[in-house]
């Protein structure tokens, strides 16, 4: 069961230790944390498929439902060669404190499918992402007010167009069907911001924490992202856009690191010139004025102000967290951290800005990519006319009444109604900045909670739990 290094706790159990760090400093009854922390529903499924050369294969498959204390439950898919029971569990467990963390109404689900995408054509793909969904029907795990799937490592808003057209297949007139999985095209259903929201989100969580002083003074560093040497590990989608966020907002992306080999520049990367390099030739490597990091690893360890690992779990451990240098850890990816290595790095005073809030993004705008598809509307599309001749009307009484003419850029500025993404980034936003405050005004409160992960599962703990102390126990 263990995904760990021999002897090491597996994925799902680390994700257990933190949970009870944060339980051990809340009042609630053994039996009521224990409800919590088990998956409520776990589906193994084996299928077969046809592959293009006539043999036939059998695929592994799961979804882990891990709370229902809100409906729908609400979790990514992903597609790699590891994944196993485990891995899902942990993931399932992190979706439902990530969602309580930000207000997000959902309990947690993770699906994972054990296939490595690179030996498969996109037609073989399609046929595998379709079979899943038709077994997560059978079984009743998928629906728009039963278990809500997205994007997670390995699959994209291609997959999520197959998955919410098989379900309409399966469900034909069904109204709200589109809801029933969320990171779809937007010409699918899909919402405005849904792609890069997981980086954008990651983006403002940094900014918020390197906006206090009293904070960043232990660390020896000023306020603001400017500046700040960022080195960031996977060129994805979580990593590419985080990267590309701090790069606009004036940090120096020292280096990038992909699966075979990263590469390092003191000045700084561009972000998209690397991206095109990574495209165009497969892998970071010798992209021009950088430098080759071989082993791939040895990226984590460079000298920089933020490191932000956006790949897989189990990145930092008790082998290498002596030797990271950042001082601060945002965590990208689920689970980037093993509870020993996160041990090590608060033993050195670094801040580590956990997964369960950091990444929430993601399933903040799915959240509004859901409330879109139920409400069969698009965000901004009733009231922005109406917003900006009321702006409008504002702007000419000010000119009026003091013989003052804005500019038409001035104009334009202040007259602009939202649209779909000025309201996602906005939610976004005003999610990330809220529940930052929520978690870093429980570490001050309570002496006790010394990291910012400890209070983000105490926020978890506490309303998951009052939860289920309203709702009662059935029958
Ligand atoms: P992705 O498949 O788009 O990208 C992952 C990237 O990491 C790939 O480019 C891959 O080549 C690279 N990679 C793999 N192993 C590596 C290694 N050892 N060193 C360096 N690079 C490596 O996946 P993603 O959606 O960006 O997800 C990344 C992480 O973020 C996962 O842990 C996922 O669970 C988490 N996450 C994703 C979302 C989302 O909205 N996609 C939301 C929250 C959390």
């Amino acid at each position: 069961m263990a995904t760990g290094h021999a002897g090491a706790p597996s994925f799902f159990e680390t994700v257990n230790i933190y949970f009870e760090k944060a339980a051990a400093l809340c009042d609630y009854p053994r039996g009521l944390l224990d409800q919590i922390k088990v998956p409520n529903a776990v589906y193994a499924v084996q299928f077969p498929i046809r592959r293009e050369n006539g043999d036939y294969e059998v695929i592994s498959g799961w979804r882990v439902q891990h709370s229902h204390h809100r409906l729908p439950v609400k979790g990514g898919i992903r597609f790699a060669p590891e994944v196993n029971e485990d891995e899902v569990k942990a993931l399932a467990a992190l979706m439902t404190y990530k969602c309580a963390i930000v207000d997000v109404p959902f309990g947690g689900a993770k699906g994972g499918v054990a296939i490595d995408t690179k030996k498969y054509t996109v037609d073989e793909i399609q046929l595998i992402t379709r079979r899943y969904t038709s077994e997560l029907i059978k079984k009743n795990f998928i629906g728009p007010g039963v278990d809500v799937p997205a994007p997670d490592y390995g699959t994209g808003a291609r997959e999520m167009a197959w998955i919410a057209d098989t379900y309409m297949t399966f469900n034909p007139g069904q109204i709200d069907a589109l809801a029933c999985v969320t990171g779809k095209p937007v010409t699918q259903g899909g919402v405005r911001g849904r792609v890069e929201a997981t980086g954008r989100g990651i983006y403002y969580g940094l900014r918020e924490a390197c906006a206090s002083a009293e904070d960043m003074k232990p660390l020896g560093l000023t306020t603001g992202l400017a500046g700040k040497r960022v080195v960031v590990q996977g060129l994805g989608n979580v990593g590419y856009h985080a990267a590309k966020f701090c790069e606009q907002a004036g940090c120096v992306i020292v280096a990038l690191a992909e699966r075979n080999g990263a590469v390092h520049r003191a000045q700084g990367l561009d972000v998209d010139a690397v991206a095109a390099h990574l495209k165009e030739t497969g892998s970071l490597l010798n992209f021009p004025g950088a430098e080759n990091l071989v082993p791939t690893h040895a990226a984590l360890e460079l000298d920089c102000d933020i490191l932000i690992p956006a790949a897989l779990e189990n990145q930092i451990t008790a082998e290498n967290a002596p030797r990271i240098k950042a001082k601060i850890l945002a965590e990208g990816a689920n689970g980037p951290t093993t509870a020993e290595g996160e041990r090590i790095l608060l033993s050195r005073g670094v801040l580590i800005i956990p997964d369960v809030y950091l990444n929430a993004g993601g399933v903040t705008v799915s959240y509004f990519e859901w409330i879109k598809n139920l409400s069969h509307v698009r965000f901004g599309r009733v009231g922005k006319r109406f917003e900006e001749a009321s702006f409008e009307r504002v702007v000419n009484a000010i000119e009026q009444k003091t013989g003052h003419r804005f500019s038409d850029e001035e104009r334009r500025a202040i007259v602009h109604g939202a649209d779909e993404i000025d309201l996602v980034n906005s939610g976004l936003e005003e999610t990330m900045i809220a529940a930052y405050h929520q978690i870093r005004d429980i570490r001050k409160a309570d002496a006790r909670v010394t990291d910012l992960r400890t209070a983000a599962f105490v926020s978890a703990v506490r309303k998951v739990a009052d939860a289920y102390r309203e709702l009662g126990v059935f029958p």
